[in-house]
């Protein structure tokens, strides 16, 4: 069975020179500008010092030329220099700024797309500190060098002021050679002695940020439990740590930096020496002297701004390694991926989304396993499931991907007729959230399979899959946007219309308590929904899954006692709801579990008792105790 090979080849590292390369060279045109630009900035730069040398030979009349004709040149000289530097950052900046978009774009798809045992293994913090302090150490790294002395043009005015040097004056070269030698030396010190101190300061700035989300998020857990001294001494140790690597880092920067400047004071006074006494000597004139200082204090200049620029660029290859090596060695979910793409590429639903376009040849192998991509598809293409057949879970192996050695599940199966509704009932930790999370592919069976109609569920891709599979969550989390937005959530804007969302409201007994909200239907419901009650989120989810129409319904019923009013109102909509749908409720309610189909009791990993209650309750097996002790509970 070609979906069950496994054909993962790592994948290539997310940002590396030649994927920079290759979306740099889409903007050929304004790159090509921009480098032009440089030039002529750079030539200007670099004639300066000759002009200046040749104004002290006109000043002790060692030069002929007229006084106001050296002026004039000088003042085009400068008033070209800042035009060109303009035209380099403004077309440098723009190219960069387009390459970064689609970068940030693709490594935020790139965390979307992975395999639910991702999120397990990495922090919310973690993550988004990949998308914001380490992309935008990367961004920096052009953006904040471009500037008068650093980045590209420091590096070619080294290179023009050294190429000058030579020219003008060979006979002072060893002293370039020292000083170029000094700079090396420290720069290459700097190198391996920052790594691992600007690894540390990332890591430190990534747990603080980890620490706010942690603590924010929770807020009315550390409220209730009087948390804020144990968040507050969490936090304070983290900002202590952070500091402390802050100050090691500037430490070593500033000491770097002062290495590099006793290098060049060292040089100056070579030549100061040697240069000096080569012009008492007659060796050297006057203008060329002065040309040469002016030209050391350029290279000065420029080797320091280098120096900075490298600095930079430690830190970013630390956050470049960062973002590779969280990203690279994963597992993306193919059965997503390739459907998002497919869709992306069918149809693009907004502006927004062209950002996420990459050309195939970029895009597509990061994260596409051909081999499955092509069974995918003709799966997909072959099959025909009227979705209206069983679904069943056929002796479904599961751990987690996190603790591959508990069997979570051991040879599960189940059947859900088409139409009926499953009660799945167990104690806390039988696995029951684990059937409900294979369902949804959340997470692959490490053996046995899912089907609907006979048809592996692995052959469908999962935009796919989720157009069919409805969840409402005892708690369901809804979006910080207006409650219609949220009703809608998920479905292509022009395929709904406003009043199939009021529909699904009103059988969901939302839309009275909408219409009295503020805005009515455009009222935010503000982050994760927090503006509206438990009872009130949950029948909004409800109409979600109601607009969705999906035939196949997983409802984890609430454990959290709502009032008898809002209690009545959820459970008529999730009558409502259910009817005609195939469904597996994981159930808390007695009422839930009488009214069901049939009712299947999880342990060990397994279905061990299925029936219907009474057939249950008369086997007077685990059903029946369990009934028996949480009867309280169930009612
Ligand atoms: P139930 O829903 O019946 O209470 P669950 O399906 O949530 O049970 O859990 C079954 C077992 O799987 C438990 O022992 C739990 O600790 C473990 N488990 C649940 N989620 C994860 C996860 N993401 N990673 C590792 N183990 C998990």
């Amino acid at each position: 069975d070609s979906l069950n090979q496994e054909t993962q080849s790592p994948p290539p590292s997310l940002i590396g020179w030649g994927i920079l390369w290759s979306l740099m060279s889409k903007h050929m045109l304004r790159l090509g500008f921009s480098i032009l630009a440089l030039a002529g900035a750079t030539t200007c730069t670099l004639s300066m010092p000759i002009f200046s040398g040749r104004f002290f030979e006109v000043l002790i009349g060692a030069r002929p030329e007229p006084l106001w004709r050296l002026l004039s040149k000088i003042g085009v000289l400068y008033a070209l220099e800042p035009i060109f530097t303009v035209v380099f950052v403004i077309n440098m900046n723009t190219v960069w700024e387009k390459v970064m978009s689609t970068i940030r774009a693709q490594i935020f798809t790139r965390v979307l797309i992975q395999k639910a045992e991702f999120f397990d293994r990495y922090k919310v913090g973690e993550l988004s500190g990949l998308l914001t302090s380490d992309l935008g150490s990367l961004k920096g790294l052009v953006s904040e060098n471009i500037s008068r002395d650093r980045g590209f043009r420091a590096l070619s005015e080294v290179i023009g002021t050294i190429c000058i040097l030579f020219a003008i004056a060979p006979q002072l070269a060893p002293i370039l050679a020292l000083l170029m030698l000094a700079v090396s030396v420290s720069v290459a010190v700097y190198k391996r002695s920052t790594v691992p101190v600007f690894k540390a300061y990332g890591m430190a700035q990534a747990s603080m940020s980890d620490c706010v989300t942690e603590t924010f998020s929770a807020i009315r857990t550390v409220r209730s439990f009087g948390g804020e001294k144990r968040q507050m001494s969490m936090f304070g140790s983290q900002v202590l740590a952070y500091q402390k690597s802050g100050i090691k880092l500037g430490t070593f920067k500033s000491v770097n930096e002062s290495l590099t400047r006793v290098a060049i004071y060292i040089s100056l006074l070579t030549l100061y020496c040697l240069g000096g006494s080569k012009v008492k000597a007659g060796e050297l004139s006057v203008g060329i002297m002065a040309s040469f200082i002016g030209y050391t204090f350029t290279l000065t200049f420029a080797v320091q701004g280098l120096v900075n620029t490298f600095g930079d660029l430690r830190g970013t290859f630390a956050a470049v390694e960062r973002i590779n090596s969280v990203l690279s060695g994963t597992e993306i979910d193919e059965a997503l991926a390739y459907g998002l793409e497919r869709e992306i590429q069918q149809k693009v639903y907004n502006e927004n989304l062209k950002l996420f376009l990459f050309d195939g040849s970029h895009g597509k192998h990061q994260y596409s396993n051909m081999h499955y991509m092509s069974a995918l598809k003709s799966a997909t293409d072959v099959c025909s499931v009227a979705w209206s057949d069983d679904v069943c879970l056929e002796d479904v192996h599961f751990a987690y991907p996190l603790r591959p050695d508990v069997e979570v599940l051991n040879g599960l199966n189940l059947r859900l007729k088409h139409g009926t509704v499953t009660a799945l009932v167990g104690q806390s930790g039988a696995g029951k959230s684990t059937v409900v999370q294979l369902l949804a592919r959340f997470y692959e069976p490490t053996r046995g399979r899912i089907t609907v109609g006979g048809e592996d569920v692995r052959s469908f891709d999962k935009s796919e899959w989720a157009r069919v599979v409805s969840i409402v969550n005892q708690d369901p989390v809804l979006f910080s946007v207006s409650v219609g937005e949220n009703i809608a959530y998920g479905l292509p804007d022009e395929e709904v219309s406003k009043d199939d969302i009021i529909k699904a409201a009103k059988a969901a007994n939302a839309h009275e308590f909408i219409i009295s909200l503020p805005q009515g239907y455009d009222t935010l419901v503000g982050e994760r929904g927090g503006l509206l009650s438990g009872g009130q989120r949950q029948r909004v989810a409800i109409a979600r899954a109601l607009l969705k129409n999906a035939p196949i319904l997983i409802l984890d019923e609430a454990t959290s006692a709502l009032d008898a009013v809002s209690e009545r109102l959820v459970q008529d909509a999730l009558n409502h709801l259910m009817k005609g749908r195939t469904t597996l409720v994981i159930a808390h309610r007695l009422s839930t579990v009488q009214n069901a189909h049939q009712i299947a009791l999880c342990s060990d990993g397994r279905v061990a008792e299925l029936g219907t209650h009474l057939e249950l309750v008369a086997r007077k097996g685990q059903y029946a105790s369990l009934v028996g002790t949480q009867r309280l509970a169930f009612e």
